[in-house]
């Protein structure tokens, strides 16, 4: 089925192909060329980070994180059970064992009151995931991090200039991965970026994602030649994608409004319909400046999440669910996880969804999407 109106849509601010062909036809489209290094000093300037490095994905920054951190077999990482595959997978590759927290009903972010029970010694990493691009409680999670001398590694995948008490997001851990996947705010179609809060972590960052290699320091003119220094892999973003993503930082005040407009929209227009029908909203506390990543809705129940989806498709209208609690997955399962284990992450699993979401959506589309939703009564759900 076609929808009329669909889940994402990648939008353009309009000088990426520009920029893009500039790229090619300045003869350097591999890492590192001149449209990384403007992506480089943008996020650095904004954020005020020590160093910000573009990577193929924010998986791969989260791999680098894990390599940089010399997580070992047997080390335990906390992750959210509510979060992607990759917070806790590229932990896991390196032998760590996911260690499953549970979230706050309320903006479905990591409960940092569970976090002291789920340390051990062999604890090495707390992963926060800024669920929607809503912090989470950074003041607490630094504090427990530093009371037991445990690094943090932010997964700020939707978060990308948010802020937490007036302060960026990804600049609170020693390390920080963003995403530029195609479904992101600010997208190249896959990209990421890791960021490096500890000055101390810059140099071997370098090399890792570099092969192993110091190239970085011989492009710098700092050793006159370069050659292998460690283990590493191939983590540099082509300058084509670079030239793509320069563009869309370059306007993300833009991109910005845009959501914010859409976000807030949404919830003047449904706020009478979820208060009547018990259908919980995105919630922001106040001392969050959020990045409008998305506009969810946590329905009563499973039925009335899976009507709800049933009846937005016969409009041509696609909603989608989202993580299923990585603590159920078999994977999650070979690690210990079972049933009962996370509750809250199991009933949002069940209950949440999320409305098209896009800058692009225009104001009629939205109309009626909020109309649709408005029609729908969770009491006419039934079990299928
Ligand atoms: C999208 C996403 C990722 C992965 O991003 P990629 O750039 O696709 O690797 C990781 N964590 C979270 C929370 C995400 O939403």
């Amino acid at each position: 089925m076609l929808y009329r109106i669909p889940f994402n849509r990648p939008g353009l601010v309009g000088s990426e192909l520009r920029y893009v062909a500039d790229a090619i036809t300045q003869g350097h489209a591999a890492g590192d060329g001149a449209y990384t290094g403007r992506c480089h000093a943008m996020l650095e300037k904004t954020l005020g980070a020590a160093r910000v490095l573009l990577t193929t994905s924010c998986t791969h920054a989260l791999e680098m994180a894990a390599l940089l951190l010399d997580i070992q077999p047997g080390d335990e990482v906390i992750v959210p059970s509510f979060t992607f595959v990759s917070t806790a997978n590229a932990f896991v590759l390196r032998g760590a064992k996911p260690v499953f927290i549970d979230i706050r009903p309320d903006t479905l972010n990591l409960d940092e009151s569970r976090l002291e029970e789920l340390i051990t010694l062999r604890t090495k990493a707390i992963v926060p995931v800024h669920y929607a691009g809503v912090a989470c409680e950074m003041d607490d999670i630094l504090q427990v991090a530093r009371r037991h001398g445990v690094a943090v590694v932010e997964d700020n995948a939707h978060g990308l200039f948010a802020r937490y008490k007036g302060r960026y997001l990804g600049t609170f851990g020693a390390i920080a991965a963003q995403s530029f996947h195609e479904t992101k705010n600010v997208t190249c179609g896959e990209g990421g970026a890791i960021i490096l809060n500890d000055p101390e972590l810059v140099e071997r960052a370098e090399i890792l994602r570099e092969k192993g290699t110091n190239r970085s320091k011989f492009y710098r003119g700092q050793v006159d030649k370069y050659t292998w220094v460690d283990i590493g892999s191939s983590y540099l973003m082509s300058d084509i994608l670079a030239a793509f993503l320069c563009a869309q930082i370059e306007r993300y005040e833009q991109i910005a409004a845009t959501r914010r407009r859409i976000w807030e929209n949404y919830a003047a227009e449904l706020s009478g319909w979820a208060a009547a029908q018990d259908v919980q909203l995105p919630c922001v506390p106040p001392h969050c400046e959020q990045a409008y990543h998305m506009f969810y809705l946590v329905m009563p129940s499973l039925q009335a999440r899976q009507g709800l989806i049933e009846h937005l498709r016969s409009k041509g209208i696609l909603s989608v669910f989202h993580y299923v609690p990585l603590h159920l997955s078999p994977m999650g399962a070979a690690f210990g996880g079972r049933p009962g284990q996370c509750p809250t992450t199991e009933r949002v699993g069940e209950c949440l969804l999320r409305l098209p979401f896009y800058n692009d959506l225009s104001s009629a589309e939205q109309a009626d999407v909020v109309d649709a939703v408005r029609q729908f009564e969770c009491r006419d759900a039934v079990a299928r």
